[in-house]
């Protein structure tokens, strides 16, 4: 079993109501498990600006997925909840996107996918949860807590779990 990092985003639709059915639906076959799961995170759109703010937040799972498998699972869940890559800008509103932030120590390079994943660092959308579960989590030889120190966290806001 390997730990992964995931990050949950999105700003199209009821986004809190989708996400938790994202989570459900990465879990629900058994082969990925649920170690830590943030709050839910209002944060302010990024890349594509004039856009519906987002809701973002973080997982620690533990897997016998291959990345690539992990990955398959990921997108899937993508598509079933409705995103449709075909059509969307980049960075652009979307309704889950489902992100690789690490597996395990492992670094790799390839077409589709890059471990750590190579935007992690700029991103306080993804740090922020993330620091909430995983503060002391090494990646890339540095600390969750410490790459969220070094990032703009302005307009980001944890959200009280729903009734
Ligand atoms: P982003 O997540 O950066 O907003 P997308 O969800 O549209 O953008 O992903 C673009 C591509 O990134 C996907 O087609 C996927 O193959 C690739 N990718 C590379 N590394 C990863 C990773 N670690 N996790 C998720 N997707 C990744
Ligand atoms: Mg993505």
């Amino acid at each position: 079993m390997t730990e992964a990092l995931l990050a949950l985003g999105g700003n199209v639709g009821n986004s809190r109501a989708i996400l938790d059915r994202a989570v459900t639906l990465l879990l629900e076959r058994g082969d990925i498990v649920l170690k830590a799961r943030s709050a839910d995170y209002l944060t302010p759109p990024w890349g594509f600006k004039y856009q519906a703010p987002f809701i973002n937040l973080a997982l620690v799972v533990e897997t016998a997925l291959s990345p690539r498998d992990l990955l398959t699972r990921c997108q899937a869940v993508e598509l079933q909840l409705g995103r449709d890559r075909a059509h969307e800008k980049r960075w652009g509103p979307r309704t889950a996107d489902v992100d690789i932030i690490a597996f395990g120590d492992l670094k790799i390079d390839e077409l589709g996918l890059t471990l750590p994943h190579p935007r992690l660092f700029e991103r306080a959308f993804v740090l922020r949860p993330l620091a909430e579960i995983a503060p002391d989590r090494l990646i890339d030889g540095k600390k969750v807590r410490d790459a969220l120190a070094e990032v703009d966290t302005a307009g980001i806001k944890r959200l009280p779990p729903q009734p």
